[in-house]
């Protein structure tokens, strides 16, 4: 299959896909071939100094990603910063490249055949944040809001995952639930991830149970992307509450749908992070929405990047 590269959007969405996201070289041969040119695959055309090309583009917006160029570097021309970069890459992995003669087919046999060894490979990782500014759709609005994906209003979750009946509890956020909502509907299940992440909490984390399989899938297939290390803290799960500042509307921590992560970067009605900034989480975003969940920072006045809710639970074509 032949995908055009038109942005470099779309290569961060090949490296995201990959399915070996910790792999540099997997990550790398895949976006060579899969969207350098097939002329320039063939060795019957070559880049040459100065040159303006779709392939110089994807060559920088791969050492871009690498740390070998830095985001202005993305001229889109193969000028001499670009071949500097294009050097560096061939010594890190002990490459030569004449810079003074024609390339093209030599880039490509670099990025494809080069003998990477492991200790090599640790020191060099695909790093989003590198990634020019333009690659992101909007520095602020990324990833984009789904248009189908929308929150779960407080009537929506009484109905799909409710009845709870309950009273305040004191004088904060909490309630006590007066019917049988927790007993027949709050399971404890496994999330391995949490082991896992820079700050870990216990595994055992109570949910509703029709939110079950969705968590877990979701966790899951942030690890299998490599998405982990994006996670600081983990802030909780089930939580019998209003939400923040109310006494009237029941938080979706209280129907067991919903939890929160890296608070202390993504604040109540803080613009979230962008990718690249410490505790930001529009990298996780994507799987999320798959799995059906709505994440807070799509919230339009009341932005809660830290959160991430269950809005179907039918979701069902996405578990396996
Ligand atoms: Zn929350």
């Amino acid at each position: 299959m032949q995908i055009q590269l038109e942005t470099p959007k779309q290569i961060i969405e090949a490296l995201r896909n990959s399915k070996k996201s910790e792999d540099t070289k997997s990550i790398v041969q895949y976006v060579s071939k899969e969207y350098f040119s097939d002329e320039l695959l063939s060795g019957s055309l070559s880049m040459n100094l100065n040159e303006e090309s779709q392939d110089v583009k994807t060559l920088q917006t791969i050492l871009v990603g690498l740390s070998f160029l830095k985001n202005n570097d993305m001229t889109g021309k193969l000028d001499q910063v670009t071949m500097n970069g294009l050097k560096s890459f061939a010594q890190t992995f002990g490459v030569s490249v004449d810079v003074n003669q024609p390339v093209g087919k030599s880039i490509i046999d670099l990025f494809t055949t080069y003998k990477i060894q492991t200790d090599v490979s640790k020191t060099i990782k695909y790093n989003p944040s590198n990634l020019p500014k333009e690659a992101y759709e909007d520095k602020y609005n990324w990833p984009p809001k789904p248009d189908q994906l929308t929150y779960l209003s407080q009537s929506e979750a009484q109905k799909i995952y409710g009845p709870i009946e309950y009273k305040p509890k004191g004088s904060g956020d909490s309630i006590i639930i007066t019917n049988n909502f927790e007993r027949d509907n709050i399971i404890t299940i496994t999330i391995p991830q949490l082991a896992k992440i820079q700050h870990p909490r216990s595994t055992q984390q109570r949910c509703h149970k029709l939110a079950a399989r969705q968590i877990i899938g979701l966790w899951q297939e942030w690890e299998n992307l490599g998405l982990l290390s994006r996670i600081i803290t983990f802030n909780g799960l089930y939580n019998p509450r209003f939400i923040r500042g109310s006494k009237t509307t029941l938080s979706n921590h209280a129907f067991g749908v919903a939890f929160d992560i890296n608070t202390k970067y993504n604040g109540l009605y803080q613009t979230p992070p962008a990718v690249g900034e410490k505790g930001s989480l529009r990298e996780l975003v994507p799987s999320a929405l798959k799995w059906g969940f709505f994440w807070g920072g799509h919230y339009k006045n009341r932005k809660d990047g830290m959160h991430f809710e269950l809005k179907n639970p039918q979701a069902a074509q996405y578990i396996v």
